[in-house]
């Protein structure tokens, strides 16, 4: 029922204006409501934000006192399990867990945040002027928003959201998923890699899909398929894990490109080293790829007592 939504909606608007001392008529919100999701498609948590900024700008209030004091952002940070309605603004603090490869050009940054409850994917906007996150650092989030989408709710941070770092420490609740295999096959992006200094992609021919031309930082991982004829599990494996599974540090990954005069080299090694071996790797899964947080060989001889035990999921 769109418009019990949309009643809904504007009682919630009318409620936090009130609580600024200012009083709203609730039909205005619904006709303003009305008119941008019925007449122009707009998602309603959009046109909810759209008509608060409107009312904001017409009675001249502080954007920032209006969050602070409304209710709108709740003062107290939940946790992320708390995070299940969506458009809802909410604060709270997390570890970035991950940073992925931004797919659209008006992305600042994209990953996943997590807390000792869970985790959640984040989108932060280039117009929303937000500072870049780091990997494994902790922030506390201010006027996020949920967003649900396909029954998952994500994070989006916009102009009025506010990040600072977080100095305590929050150890991620991790859904760990074990995965027995082969593997078969060492991906692009591979063994030494370079990454743009600003926001951490990796570079293809020495530039960044945002930043174009930059002075890269090496890092080493490996992107790697284990497979054991069930199961087919993308695997991303960090700079340390890569170094102590193959032996080759960063430090000497340098020195094979340098002596073969071919960064490939790094991933050619890996591979002759690797592929074709099993492993038993545990992570965390992310979309398509596990984050594997432990690789150990498996002895690929009990494999055939292990069908049962091919993907195990602990909770
Ligand atoms: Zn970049």
């Amino acid at each position: 029922m769109e418009n019990e939504k949309i009643k809904q909606t504007s009682l919630e608007i009318k409620e936090r204006f009130a609580k600024v001392n200012v009083q709203i008529q609730e039909r205005d919100i619904v006709e303003q409501l009305s008119i941008l999701v019925n007449k122009f498609r707009v998602p309603l948590n959009e046109a909810s934000r759209n008509v608060t900024s409107r009312l904001l700008k017409i009675h001249n209030i502080n954007p920032d006192e209006f969050f602070a004091t409304a209710g709108f952002a709740n003062q107290n940070p939940v946790k992320i399990s708390e995070l299940i309605e969506d458009n809802k603004w909410c604060s709270f603090n997390a570890r970035v867990s991950i940073l992925w490869e931004p797919k659209h050009e008006k992305i600042l940054q994209t990953g996943v945040l997590g807390d000792e409850t869970g985790t959640v994917v984040f989108t932060t906007w280039k117009s929303s002027g937000a500072p870049v996150l780091e990997e494994g650092k902790c922030y506390l989030f201010k006027n996020v928003v949920t967003s649900l989408w396909q029954e998952r709710i994500s994070i989006k941070v916009n102009k009025n959201s506010e990040i600072t770092p977080f100095s305590g420490e929050i150890t991620i609740a991790k859904k760990l998923v074990t995965v027995v295999g082969a593997l078969v096959d060492l991906q692009q992006g591979s063994g030494l890699i370079k990454r743009c200094p600003e926001c951490n992609r990796s570079l293809v021919k020495g530039a960044c899909a945002d930043h174009g031309r930059v002075e890269g930082v090496y890092d080493l991982r490996i992107k790697g398929v284990i497979d054991n004829g069930a199961v087919s599990q993308d695997i991303i494996l960090n700079r340390e894990l890569t170094e102590r599974l193959t032996g080759i540090t960063l430090d000497g990954a340098k020195e094979i490109a340098m002596e073969s005069m071919d960064s490939r080299t790094v991933a050619d090694n890996m591979g002759a080293m690797l592929i074709g071996r099993y492993f038993e790797v545990s992570g965390v899964q992310i979309e398509k790829n596990l984050i594997v947080d432990s690789i150990k060989p498996f002895k690929a001889d009990v494999m055939n007592q292990v069908d049962a035990l091919l993907v195990a999921v602990e909770a």
